[in-house]
């Protein structure tokens, strides 16, 4: 049984980038919801144009076109071996619908929430600086330019995201725990919510990731071999 890896976690635990570690060690494509819809609002169709506007106005897309998008994005043959989902569910009509399509799919839910400490998460937002040329990333805290407010590699000057300020920091953090947390429980509550720890380095938390992932499949091998 192949596995639907879901990334939980906030802005800021790194769960883009090790979305993409994983998905490289084990070869699963990634099924991220924000791109596919931000390429569907591209599209000069009525479905373009409606989620267009969803996208522009900040809300969330409603579940019935999330349910096809992601139906449709994971029956392609790529995904048949499993997939990592990013951006999905997030709600708990959405964790219905992901329970529809991983039984029809035959694939099982396991899903990895990286968890890491406010403050450390205020420090990676709230010290993130890019430059206005090139887009390097630094951090004032872990990764500062050799000079401050200059990029490294081109001269030009760094710049702090507009949203990366401390009182929006908090409200991003405080929205995303609001309303994952439904989310969370009904996925811990069926053991299939593993919380990994989001601090140290890419490596480490890649390890630990995988380290779960390895528990999951044994785990089901014992469970074959007992019922044989
Ligand atoms: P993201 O790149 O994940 O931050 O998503 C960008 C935007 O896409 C969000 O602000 C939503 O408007 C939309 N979106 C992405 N995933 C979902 C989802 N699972 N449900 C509803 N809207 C979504």
């Amino acid at each position: 049984m192949a596995n639907i890896i879901v990334m939980m976690g906030p802005q800021g635990a790194g769960k883009g980038t090790q979305a993409q570690m994983l998905a490289d060690k084990l070869g699963l494509p990634i099924i991220a919801t924000g791109d596919i819809l931000r390429d569907v609002a591209r599209g000069d169709s009525e479905l373009g144009n409606l989620v267009r506007e969803i996208l522009a106005s900040g809300q969330l897309v409603p579940d019935e076109i999330l349910a096809r998008v992601v139906s449709e994005c994971t029956c392609e043959p790529r995904c048949g071996g499993g997939y990592i989902l990013d951006g999905f569910p997030r709600t708990p009509p959405q964790a219905r619908q992901l329970e529809q399509i991983a039984q029809s799919q035959g694939h099982r839910i396991l899903v990895v929430k990286i968890s890491v400490p406010t403050e450390l998460l205020y420090k990676r937002l709230a010290g993130r600086r890019t430059c206005t040329h090139c887009n390097a990333i630094y951090n004032i805290y872990f990764k500062p330019p050799a000079q401050p407010g200059v990029c490294d590699l081109d001269g030009h000057a760094l710049f702090t995201r507009s949203d990366d300020n401390e009182e929006s920091i908090a409200k991003r953090l405080e929205l995303y725990e609001e309303k994952t947390r439904p989310l969370l429980d009904y996925y811990d509550e069926s053991g299939r919510l593993h919380v990994v720890d989001g601090t140290g380095s890419p490596e480490e938390v890649h390890a630990r990731i995988l380290e779960v992932t390895r528990r999951a499949s044994v785990g089901e091998a014992d469970v074959k071999r007992g019922g044989e």
